[in-house]
């Protein structure tokens, strides 16, 4: 392993490091120089063993109540081997009160320049999704996927506008032009409605169902060469280019995300909506994609589900069931993921939300 290279980013402006054989950057550095693993690893592995073991909750945010209703779930979100972390998690149980049942909101968001997009989206999509759904109308398919595009617009309204206005932030670019233009973020959005799923996405995040032990994944990465976006991009002027891996204009390896205004309109802050009914799920886990580059659905799904079987043995009956919505089994299910991908030498951060979905999962039922 002595032989593997590492590269370590020496512009300040994009602290980020991970190894070659493990997925890609976000952004490719310009200034770079290399380093053996050996050295690479005697610099980071106190820190890396830290974080991997501790769950760090300042960067994610949940500030609605929780009801009896509301699913159980676990999350775990760490910097692993990067210099910055630059993910963010938002876990909002019965954010809504739209409807007659609640809805519950998870949203992973990763970051890539700087913290302060990923940042702003926890503190904000939620709040701008409450805003846009219809309360006199039921949510269908085609309601969700414009109440899903109305709120990403906003949002990347919002940190566009952030960063024209505010002079300094604490966060590493201060958002000192013309630095923070070249700033985004991923975000992968679920809700969780009595009966159904909904996923929006914009960015290379990703949202996988298991159902019956099987991976259903409920978005598609959005990656520069992927037909489809490819065409968008060509269509709209710009190119793909390959430095690493495809970038647009070969800087950003995916084509869509909320902020990076300085690539637009190639990168596109429209997500891609899903909406799926509920049957018999096990899980849903939303991942950055320091899981899903090392960890495929099959696997994420066969670990959450063995930590979600095995807690509800732990459990016994329903009445013995201790009455917290940040569930036990599902946490270990997201560390047991997070730590996977860490192992696997993921060189990103890792961010990881388990949500139970099973029907006797919730503390009451339904
Ligand atoms: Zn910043």
């Amino acid at each position: 392993m002595a032989d593997i290279c590492y590269e370590v980013v020496t512009d300040a402006s994009a602290y980020e490091s991970r190894p070659l054989h493990s997925g890609r950057r976000q952004r490719f550095p310009m200034d770079k120089t290399v380093v053996m693993q050996e050295e690479w690893e005697k610099k980071n592995f106190k820190r890396n063993k830290l974080e991997a073991l501790t769950v760090r909750n300042e960067n994610v945010s949940g500030e609605s109540p929780v009801t009896e209703a509301s699913p159980r779930y676990g999350v775990s979100s760490v910097c692993g081997r990067r210099r910055e972390m630059e993910d963010a998690v938002a876990i909002h149980p019965s954010f809504s009160s739209h409807s007659e049942y609640p809805q519950h909101y998870f949203g992973v968001y990763d970051g890539h320049g700087c913290s302060h997009v990923a940042a702003r989206c926890r503190e904000r999509l939620h709040k701008l999704v409450q805003e846009e759904l219809n309360s006199d109308r039921e949510e269908e398919e085609d309601e969700w996927r414009k109440t899903m595009e109305r709120s990403f617009t906003r949002m990347d309204k919002e940190v566009v506008l952030l960063s024209e206005s505010v002079v300094s932030a604490k966060c590493k670019c201060e958002l000192q032009t013309p630095d923070c233009d070249a700033v985004g973020s991923t975000a992968v959005v679920s809700i969780i409605t009595q009966d159904k799923i909904v996923v929006a996405n914009c960015g290379d995040s990703r949202a996988v169902l298991c159902r019956n032990g099987k991976p259903f994944p409920l978005s598609t990465d959005h990656k520069p060469d992927r037909p489809d976006e490819l065409d968008r991009i060509e269509g709209a002027g710009g190119r793909v280019i390959y430095w690493d891996c495809p970038r647009v204009l070969g800087v950003l390896a995916m084509s869509r995300a909320i902020g990076d205004n300085y690539l637009k309109p190639y990168v596109t802050c429209e997500p891609e909506v899903t909406v799926t009914d509920r049957t018999d799920d096990d899980c849903l886990i939303l991942a950055s994609d320091g899981l899903w580059d090392v960890v495929s659905n099959e696997t994420a799904c066969s670990v959450a589900r063995m930590c979600l079987s095995g807690g509800r043995r732990r459990r016994g009956t329903p009445e013995q069931a201790v009455e917290t919505i940040s569930d036990k089994a599902c946490m270990e299910a997201s560390v047991l993921l997070t730590k996977l991908a860490l192992a696997r030498h993921s060189g990103d951060n890792v961010s990881v939300v388990v949500i139970d979905l099973r029907r006797k999962g919730h503390v009451t039922g339904h």
